[in-house]
């Protein structure tokens, strides 16, 4: 299985570096986080073989069984928590993973803070800026012209900033599922933005990281600015 998910994971690097080089920007910039939800212990051995260094995982439960059964490999890669996290399962999140991209809520985040105790945890904090109800996140439908919901996340995100112990690096959303890669163009667009905004009024903060592309839209995603793009099914193909 490791040829295959090394020719794979090959070919997913080589269309990063296509779309950054087309937008002007180093490849080395941008972090592919293999998306490994749903496969086995095993297959994430083989791709860890087969150099994929960064994991994502949407489940914490899941995720805690297969961080275990490769527990021997831990210090060489960097679990990434993508998908919606509950508040209950906050400090077992906060031990398993590096980074948390789905900080989707204050009363999330405070939660994280206060398990954290001592520690610190990177985290990213998830915008939906298309407005679909399905999705989670911070609710910035409209983007920065939407002044109501723009004021309401911009005390959200200083009271973010004010917790001890979460590192907040930048953002992350998830496109609106669609069959044309450039309809996810807009949201794309919308979070790098939205970034700005926040680095202008937050400068003491970091906001490097925006994480956003998938499988069907990873290079638009490249050339709208992501820093970090999250791909399962070009890897491992579609899911059971
Ligand atoms: C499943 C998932 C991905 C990967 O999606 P693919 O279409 O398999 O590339 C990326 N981000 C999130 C949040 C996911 O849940």
């Amino acid at each position: 299985m490791t040829p295959v998910l090394a020719d794979r994971i090959a070919t997913v690097r080589d269309r990063i570096a296509t779309a950054a080089r087309r937008a002007d920007r180093n490849p080395d910039a941008i972090t592919l986080v293999v998306v490994t939800k749903t496969h086995s212990p095993e297959t994430v051995r083989a791709a860890i073989a087969a150099g994929a260094t960064n994991l994502g995982e949407n489940r914490v439960q899941e995720a805690s069984a297969k961080i275990e059964a490769l527990a021997d490999l831990r210090a060489s890669v960097r679990w990434h928590l993508i998908g919606h996290l509950q508040r209950n399962k906050a400090r077992l999140a906060s031990e398993l993973f590096d980074i948390v991209h789905s900080v989707d809520s204050l009363r999330l985040a405070e939660t994280l803070s206060r398990q954290l105790a001592d520690r610190r945890l990177s985290v990213l904090l998830q915008v939906n800026v298309s407005g679909e109800q399905s999705k989670e996140g911070f609710d910035l439908a409209g983007g920065l012209q939407n002044n109501a919901a723009l004021n309401t996340f911009l005390a959200d995100v200083e009271a973010v900033l004010a917790l001890p112990y979460l590192e907040v690096r930048g953002l992350m959303t998830i496109a609106p599922l669609s069959a044309h890669p450039e309809q996810a163009r807009p949201s794309f667009r919308a979070l790098r933005l939205l970034r700005d905004e926040l680095a202008r009024r937050f400068p003491m903060a970091s906001w490097d990281e925006l994480s956003m592309g998938m499988t069907d839209d990873f290079e638009v995603a490249i050339e709208e600015g992501a820093t970090v793009v999250r791909v399962g099914r070009a890897i491992f193909g579609e899911r059971g």
